[in-house]
């Protein structure tokens, strides 16, 4: 299948990088292919980024039938474009499309179509310290019908916004709040997938925690309201008495590719890694024994999140005096150093 090439007559201006924020300006061009059951994916398409036509009655709108990704493109001090594990994004796209019965894609021919787009648009990649070009591809449900059914028609596409540093001024740790009334999901629900329906179900307990003052939720499961999850939309992990521990993908956890390169690195560094099951009350139990050491999320946002503070119920945990742990901040430099093309990825 060849793709169309269709480049517009209008290109936009760019932003300067300090004003660049996360996923608001996008790029000049966006991919698309359709998908039609008897006929399977077809008529794929490199276009001017712009609106795309819907009918009201598109099943998207009304059952949420859709999967999505992200993952960053950067220069690297050479000028040279580089993507940071994306096979790795359309191996869980697939994950989440078995899990939302939506037809799995060919990963060999959308990763050339995301290069091409990539390619195409190189020089949306902003080059300072921090900023990248943020890649978003996503399918949804298009056939016009109301009614709970899976859908015979989809759209697949890739749109991309160059973003700012997620840290102006170096990493600086945040405010989490555990969560204990709204879950995000249980075992056999869609938390192992990556669809829009978990995040819009999550977006009470997020403003929930802004009132009280905290940034992200600490997420429990679904069933208990024990055992530590998930930290916003990041994966998390503690540094004990020496040991990394992170909760072990149970089914109801996103499988994270930072949090896969984390482990592979703290590996690679002669660390020990465990992933298990962690109660928030044992956690509670090990910090007033004073042995959490450093507490951290990871994502493709923002690479590293430092952990300062910890709300559970009426009482708040603090880690390593709220400061920056010496390991969370050398993992970021060699994670972001790596994807950067600024070290050379050895994993
Ligand atoms: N958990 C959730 C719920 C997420 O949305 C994300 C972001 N994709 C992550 C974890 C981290 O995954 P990754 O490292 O692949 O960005």
């Amino acid at each position: 299948m060849d793709i169309k090439i269709i480049k517009t007559t209008q290109p936009k201006e760019k932003q300067a990088a300090e004003k660049l924020a996360f996923g608001v300006t996008f790029s000049d061009h966006m991919f698309v292919m359709d998908y039609t059951e008897g006929q399977g994916w077809h008529d794929p398409v490199i276009m001017p980024y712009g609106p795309i036509q819907l009918m009201p009655s598109s099943m998207v709108l009304h059952y949420a039938q859709e999967v999505f990704e992200g993952l960053k493109a950067y220069k690297t001090p050479q000028g040279e474009v580089q993507l940071f594990r994306p096979e790795e994004n359309f191996k869980r796209m697939n994950r989440s499309n078995e899990r939302m019965c939506i037809p799995q894609l060919d990963e060999e021919f959308v990763m050339n179509a995301l290069k091409t787009l990539v390619k195409m648009d190189q020089d949306w990649i902003p080059t300072s310290p921090g900023t990248s070009l943020y890649i978003r591809p996503f399918i949804f449900a298009t056939d016009p019908f109301i009614g709970v059914r899976v859908s015979q028609t989809y759209k697949f596409m890739i749109i991309m916004s160059p973003v700012g540093s997620y840290y102006k001024g170096g990493l600086a740790p945040c405010r989490i709040y555990v969560e204990d009334e709204y879950a995000r999901t249980v075992r056999g629900g869609t938390g192992e997938a990556k669809c829009g329906g978990n995040y819009a179900g999550g977006l009470a307990a997020q403003e929930k925690v802004h009132v009280k003052g905290y940034e992200q939720i600490l997420w429990l499961d679904g069933e208990k309201r024990q055992y530590i999850e998930e930290v916003g939309t990041s994966n998390v992990f503690f540094l004990i008495d020496g040991v990394f521990v992170t909760p072990s993908l149970e089914g109801t956890i996103l499988s994270g590719i930072t949090r896969k390169s984390v482990i592979e690195l703290l590996k690679s560094w002669g660390e020990t890694v465990v992933e298990r099951r962690i109660t928030i009350d044992e956690f509670y139990e090990l910090h007033q024994q004073g042995k959490i050491q450093e507490a951290f999320a990871t994502g493709t946002a923002a690479v590293i999140s430092p952990i300062g503070t910890l709300g559970w119920q009426d009482k708040e945990m603090t880690f390593n005096n709220g400061e920056i742990g010496e390991y969370t901040q050398k993992i970021y430099d060699t994670l972001y150093g790596v994807q950067s093309g600024h070290i050379k990825d050895t994993l």
